[in-house]
């Protein structure tokens, strides 16, 4: 049976191709062709003689998921659904801004965390994603904005789409290798973000060597709040998260951790819960990014409203915190935070 090649590290694919008798140059070659010109046929690697090829050939793929609907945004950010091999669906979206485009990836099809505000965890878990379904989901969108010989690059990558991606790290951390592995054409590990709901014993085993930027979905500034949003949250304690947290910052000294919080009205956005907020981040080279909610059928939360979510910004940023309210994007399409779904 064919293997697919994009499953596999750069480290990886020295061993394997070894067996081949190729050595480590005709590897990089390989791997340029696959990550810089974003091939999808052996034959195209015209550098790679040809009894090479072919042996490639019959026992590798170059995978490719397939683009199964496009809804485009007016605010230009673009929602793809894409069906996987099983015929299972994820969506991946492309959020084009003035100084950077970023494509958000996922990393299982739906999500068994449950946060009661996402649409995502609200249809349930069906499987890990692998690694070449996840770095397959950056060079579709490459394929298909035709960005493979244009100026224009896909400069920053967030794990922020379906799934938990600490349940599923093995396969999100190759696809991290792979996407930084190209000195010139790769994106810096300060573009990459992995985003967690807080699964603190994981954090804890790669706190040390996470080679990307870390994002956390806090929502919440107490335990009482956060277990009632976050089921998770009864099994992780936010006293054990901020813990580790502190100790990424001392790791990091440089790399500000990001705090995720969606502004529910009634729930998490009072004057109280910015200051306690506040107390609960100190010691951590923090960020906080607002989010205004997005609602979606079922939904029983409501957004902020608009004084409010502008206060909270403020009470965090006069006390030092910066609190970018972010913009809402693509919640046309149901692109936007915690609207993502595999529903066709
Ligand atoms: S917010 Fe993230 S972790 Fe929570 S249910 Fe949705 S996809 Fe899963």
């Amino acid at each position: 049976m064919k293997k697919g090649i994009l499953n596999y590290t750069h480290q990886e694919l020295v061993r394997e191709l070894s067996l081949f008798g190729l050595q480590k140059f005709r590897v990089n070659q390989i791997y340029q062709w696959l990550y810089r010109h974003g091939v999808t046929e052996f034959s195209s690697m015209t550098n790679i003689g040809k009894n090479i090829r072919e042996k490639l050939e019959e026992s590798f793929y170059i995978y490719r998921p397939k683009i199964s609907n496009i809804a485009k945004s007016k605010d230009g950010t673009i929602k793809f659904l894409l069906e996987l091999c099983d015929q299972n669906t994820i969506e991946t979206v492309f959020i084009p801004e003035k100084h950077r485009n970023t494509i958000c990836v996922s990393s299982q099809v739906g999500c068994s965390v449950g946060c009661l505000f996402c649409n995502t965890g609200y249809n349930g878990f069906v499987r890990n994603l692998t690694a070449e379904e996840i770095i397959g989901q950056f060079l579709i969108v490459k394929d298909y904005l035709n960005l493979w010989k244009s100026d224009t690059r896909l400069s920053n990558v967030v794990f922020m789409g379906m799934g938990e991606p600490l349940f599923n790290f093995e396969n999100v951390q190759k696809s991290i290798y792979n996407l930084m592995r190209d000195e010139e054409h790769g994106i810096s590990r300060r573009r990459i973000t992995v985003s967690t709901s807080g699964i603190t014993p994981k954090l804890k085993e790669i706190i040390k060597d996470l080679p990307c930027r870390l994002a956390i979905s806090l929502h919440a500034p107490n335990d009482l709040i956060r277990s009632q949003i976050m089921p998770i949250n009864n099994k992780f304690k936010l006293s054990e998260l901020i813990d580790v947290c502190k100790e990424y910052s001392q790791y990091q000294k440089y790399l500000k951790i990001t705090f995720e919080y969606l502004l529910l009205d009634g729930v998490n956005d009072s004057e109280t819960n910015a200051y306690e907020l506040i107390n609960l981040l100190t010691g951590i080279n923090a960020k906080v990014n607002l989010l205004q909610f997005n609602s979606w059928a079922g939904c029983r939360f409501k957004a902020s409203q608009k004084n409010n979510v502008l206060r909270f910004a403020k009470i965090l940023e006069s006390n030092g915190i910066e609190a970018p309210i972010r913009a809402r994007r693509g919640e046309d399409i149901m692109a936007a935070c915690g609207q993502l779904s595999s529903k066709k």
